[in-house]
C-alpha cells in the first residue's frame, strides 16, 4: 500500500491548501486499517489522524480514492477551525468539502450562492452546477486539469 502514501499526502496538502490552510497538512497523518470493512476511512481530529480501510480502498476507483481522502481531511480542517460544534457532516464540514471542491454528498445546510469566492463550473452532460475553489478553477483554465462529475465521468467546465 505505500505506493499510494505520495497521493493521499498530495490530496490532503490540495485539500488544506483549497481551504487556505496549507501549513495544517504536514501535521496530518493517515494510517491503514485492515479491520474497517463497512466503513472506507474515518477522522481523528483531535490527532489529525486519518484512518483508512484497506479492503475498501482496493474496491475504490481513483476518484472515491480522493473522496474518501478529503472527506476525512475536511473533518480535521473544520475540527481545527471551529472545533467541537464542527463534528459530524454540517455546515462546517459541508463549507470545507465545497472548498475542496468535492461534493458533500449529503442533504446540503448552507446556501452554496453565498460562497461568492467560488466558481461556478457545470458538467455538459447534467448540466448539474458545481462550485469549485478559485485554485482548482486556475488548475483548469491554465494546466489543462481534468475534474470530473462523477456521475457522468465527463470534465466539468467553467462557467
Ligand atoms: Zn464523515
Ligand atoms: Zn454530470
Amino acid at each position: 500500500m505505500w505506493e499510494y502514501s505520495g497521493r493521499i499526502k498530495n490530496w490532503i496538502r490540495e485539500c488544506c491548501e483549497d481551504n487556505g490552510c496549507g501549513h495544517l497538512a504536514e501535521s496530518i497523518r493517515f494510517v491503514w486499517n485492515k479491520r474497517f470493512q463497512s466503513k472506507a476511512a474515518d477522522a481523528r481530529p483531535t490527532q489529525k489522524l486519518i484512518r483508512i480501510s484497506v479492503v475498501n480502498w482496493k474496491a475504490s476507483t481513483e476518484e472515491q480514492k480522493e473522496q474518501t481522502v478529503k472527506h476525512e481531511t475536511c473533518h480535521i480542517i473544520s475540527y481545527y477551525r471551529y472545533g467541537d460544534i464542527s463534528l459530524g457532516h454540517g455546515r462546517h464540514w459541508q463549507t470545507a468539502m465545497i472548498r475542496a471542491g468535492c461534493d458533500p454528498d449529503r442533504f446540503v445546510e448552507i446556501d452554496l450562492n453565498k460562497i461568492v469566492s467560488y466558481i461556478k463550473a457545470i458538467c455538459p452532460s447534467c448540466q448539474k452546477i458545481f462550485f469549485i475553489s478559485r485554485t482548482k478553477a486556475r488548475r483548469i483554465k491554465y494546466h489543462g486539469k481534468v475534474y470530473k462529475c462523477q456521475k457522468c465521468n465527463v470534465g466539468v467546465t467553467l462557467l
